[in-house]
């Protein structure tokens, strides 16, 4: 019986590291449980993933949990390949021969000369082919032109499943012949770390408590929501997908005859592996995960880029949609990519007033044009059909008459009773405007995401629309806690201070497009914060808290995350700002924003903003910042980033004379910040620095 407790699938990657940050092409894994899945994974390089393997299989089976562990590349080659090189058709063995064959390491392996080695023990001219390296390998053709292969193009699996590549291609866009390469070694050791406690499908009987099977995610998932990396998209598809399976029917997918080649798990069950609800992000959109904001393990002090990265890689668009009137729609998120209904213009017209006629064949010197009786105005254009040699008196913006394509000003010109006399030359089509020259109709006038300025308005109402799809405002929940805060205005006793981060952080909100809800102030009190903190669930997208948010005995905020099992202290290399406690409450993101007001705020906009940028729908932006000249001295220390508060006077940047984090006095004077660079620094003035105005940040 095939019960598996957990699915992990992989997105294995034949290809070198890709560097820290997650990014697509590299290895891709993701976990899911009863038909949910954790966030997916990012696997720097095969060394990274094999030691994650390790980790999932090991805790997986000190919990009692039987493993699927499913891999994007074929666990066996046509026909007679085995036989031909390890004398075995046991595919198992050829993992091995692999394994001791393939040199492996984060910038360099062995690949493509292991190939020519094999193709060698042939004629030199297939199995594989497609050399990657700028370096010729002998025996491995770069092209098919010469290619000759002695075994099948195919496996039976690949017959069945449209599009797949086949294993003989080592590079070009798509090839997984690589993958194999790189990948059975890493499965031959897991084999042999996990041996008598893992099997392999579909050569070996699956009642153990790992199974190893073959996948192809294209089999069922195709593309991914617009900003979500598509292995990314793909390993959390499928492993949903495997792991919401009921155990009968699994089985019957199980039960193949592949003893030699293998099989990829689900081919010819396609639609049993896509008849998941998948809501997309314009769909009511589901929940966060409790996991959104976690941290690589053994992260120490995360530099700030990183950590926007993640942020970047984690959050997706939490907010439904609706239409609004155009008159409604100023600073609220485009939720459609918006086309133009009508061209603008819609028809040729007159950018002046003067005269209009047929310019096709106008000379040099004087000319003499007969009027027609009427005019064109703006709303009311001529009727008729002006004659060759005639012209007609056309007002601004008034449609070109039929037989009219050239305007001439009415300053240039001497009218009299019956004719106008001008200077020629003038080119045809003078002071008028074509039709479409701004926008074409069917063009696409704003993309999705777009927060609609004034001039938005203008453009979307020209191009014939009265009413827009938007993004619903996202609701910020604004707590500040602390028992020795009291009401802005109310009487404040000895060891009382008054809350200045509440009216702070609703009014940034507020600035940014979105709907702030005050859910006041909470005293240093578990409960009363946890009560609170539903009720914010209940009613905002996001929470923004202050103070409490560091490992005290009274910062409840982190303890109270931390006990819902879904708190990330995220230990930033930033100043000001202590560490940020990121959660997820009943579904809802939290920033647990330091307590001091100025560290507040600079986390609000370095983290807060962009963070809410893609959960409003208008996606991740960086603030503009500028290059200008310090008017300051200052040395700092390599490890982290630092924002000052700043202004420009003069074209060069003043910074607040302290940096006391509690100055608020400081943050009033400011007009917006100085950042400097994570590392060591010595500024003096004249130095070029980036001041970033609270503008772009949306203030
Ligand atoms: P905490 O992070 O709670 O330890 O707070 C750090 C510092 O910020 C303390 O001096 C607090 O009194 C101060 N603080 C916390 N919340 C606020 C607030 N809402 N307004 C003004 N100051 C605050
Ligand atoms: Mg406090």
């Amino acid at each position: 019986m095939s019960r598996f407790d957990t699915v992990v699938v992989v997105d294995w990657s034949g290809g070198n590291d890709r560097g820290a940050a997650p990014k697509k092409d590299a290895i891709w894994a993701c976990v899911a449980r009863g038909g949910s899945a954790a966030a997916p994974v990012y696997l720097r390089n095969r060394q990274v993933a094999e030691d994650w393997l390790h980790k999932v299989f090991e805790s997986e089976l000190s919990a009692g949990r039987r493993v699927l562990a499913a891999f994007d590349f074929p666990f066996g080659y046509p026909e007679g390949f085995a036989a031909a090189l390890t004398g075995s058709a046991d595919p198992l063995l050829l993992w091995d021969w692999f394994e001791a064959r393939i040199e492996d390491a984060p910038k360099a392996n062995n690949r493509f000369d292991l190939a020519g080695e094999i193709n060698r023990q042939f004629e030199g001219r297939g199995p594989f082919w497609f050399n990657g390296l700028p370096r010729d390998i002998d025996g491995l053709p770069r092209t098919k032109s010469d290619y000759h292969n002695p075994f099948p193009d195919r496996r039976q699996a690949e017959m069945r499943a449209k599009g797949a590549f086949t294993c003989w291609q080592m590079a070009g866009a798509g090839a997984v012949g690589s993958q194999i390469f790189m990948g059975l070694p890493v499965l031959a050791r897991l084999r042999r770390a996990f041996a008598g406690q893992l099997a392999v499908w579909p050569f070996e009987s699956l009642e153990r408590e790992i199974a190893l099977v073959e996948v192809w995610p294209s089999l069922t998932v195709s593309a991914s929501p617009e900003g979500v990396i598509k292995d990314a998209h793909q390993v959390e598809m499928l492993a949903r997908g495997i792991s919401a399976l009921t155990p009968e029917l699994l089985d019957e997918m199980l039960s193949v005859n592949a003893p030699e080649e293998g099989w990829i798990l689900g081919l010819g069950h396609e639609a049993r592996l896509t008849s998941l609800p998948d809501a997309g992000p314009e769909l009511q959109p589901p929940p966060l995960r409790n996991d959104c904001f976690a941290l690589p393990a053994g992260v120490d002090w995360t530099p700030v880029d990183e950590a926007l990265a993640l942020l970047q890689e984690r959050l997706r668009p939490v907010v439904s949609r609706e239409a609004v009137s155009l008159m409604q729609a100023g600073g609220r998120v485009l939720a459609d990519d918006m086309s133009a209904l009508r061209a603008n213009p819609p028809h040729p017209n007159t950018a002046v007033d003067g005269w209009g006629f047929d310019g096709s064949d106008l000379g040099a010197g004087p000319q003499r044009l007969i009027t027609v009786d009427g005019r064109s105005a703006a709303g009311c254009p001529y009727g008729g059909v002006v004659p060759k040699g005639s012209a007609v008196r056309v007002l601004t913006g008034a449609d070109l008459p039929q037989g009219v394509n050239t305007v001439v000003l009415d300053e240039d010109v001497a009218a009299g009773d019956r004719e106008i006399a001008f200077h020629g030359p003038l080119k045809r089509g003078a002071n008028t405007r074509r039709a479409g020259e701004d926008v074409a109709q069917g063009a696409l006038a704003l993309a999705a995401g777009r927060v609609l300025t004034p001039a938005d308005l203008a453009l979307a109402a020209a191009v014939g629309h009265g009413k827009l799809p938007v993004f619903a405002q996202l609701r910020v929940a604004v707590i500040s806690t602390g028992d020795e805060l009291v009401e802005a205005g109310a009487d404040a006793g000895p060891g009382q201070i008054y809350d200045a981060n509440r009216p702070m952080l609703l009014q940034m909100a507020e600035r940014c497009g979105y709907v702030g809800v005050d859910m006041g102030r909470v005293a240093d009190d578990r409960s009363a914060l946890r009560e609170t903190l539903n009720q914010a669930a209940r009613t905002a997208d996001v929470i923004l808290t202050s103070g409490g948010a560091s490992a005290g005995d009274e910062d409840h905020v982190s303890a109270l995350l931390r006990e819902s099992g879904a708190l990330q202290e995220w230990r930033i290399a930033l100043k000001p700002g202590r560490p940020l406690a990121l959660g997820v409450w009943d579904g809802v993101p939290v920033f647990g924003l330091p307590g001091n007001p100025v560290a507040a705020l600079v986390c609000a906009l370095v983290f807060a903003r962009p963070a809410m940028g893609i959960l409003s729908g208008a996606g991740w932006t960086a603030p503009q910042g500028y290059d200008l000249p310090a008017a300051f001295s200052k040395r700092k220390k390599p490890g982290r980033r630092e924002y000052l508060r700043a202004r420009v006077r003069a074209g060069r940047v003043e910074v607040f004379a302290s940096e006391g984090s509690g100055r608020i006095s400081g943050l009033s004077w400011a007009e917006g910040l100085v950042e400097i660079g994570d590392d060591a620094q010595e500024i003096r003035p004249g130095d070029v620095v980036r001041y970033i105005p609270f503008g772009s940040f949306g203030l």
